[in-house]
Parts: structure tokens; C-alpha cells; sequence
């Protein structure tokens, strides 16, 4: 399982970045998540300003 952003919401702020414990965020155009390095932990979503990250399922 890992967690996921939605491109249509994310704005790509970089702030989801900075603080998961995995290094499992990618940056481009808008970020994306690695699902093979994601912990599942859930960080992200927590920091993320405009919601673009949802738990997979
Ligand atoms: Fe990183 Fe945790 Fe988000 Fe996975 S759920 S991308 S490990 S912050």
C-alpha cells in the first residue's frame, strides 16, 4: 500500500517533500510518490496545503 497525489490537486509546493521520512516523493510538474519506498505513514497527507494526497487503496 502506499499513499498517492492526485496531479489535479497538487501544486506542486514541495512541502510533502520535505517531510516524509522515506524519501519517497518525487518532484516534477507535480510530485508523485514512489509506491515501492512509500511506508504508508501517512506524513504527507498530513502537511499537504490543498489535500492532493489520499491513502491508496
Ligand atoms: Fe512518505 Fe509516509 Fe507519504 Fe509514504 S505515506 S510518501 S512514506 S510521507
Amino acid at each position: 500500500m502506499a499513499y498517492k497525489i492526485n496531479p489535479d490537486v497538487c501544486v506542486a509546493c514541495g512541502t510533502c517533500q520535505g517531510e516524509c521520512p522515506a524519501g519517497a516523493i518525487n518532484e516534477g510538474d507535480v510530485y508523485s510518490i514512489d509506491p515501492n519506498i512509500c511506508l504508508d505513514c501517512g506524513t504527507c497527507a498530513s502537511v499537504c496545503p490543498t489535500g492532493a494526497i489520499e491513502p491508496g487503496e
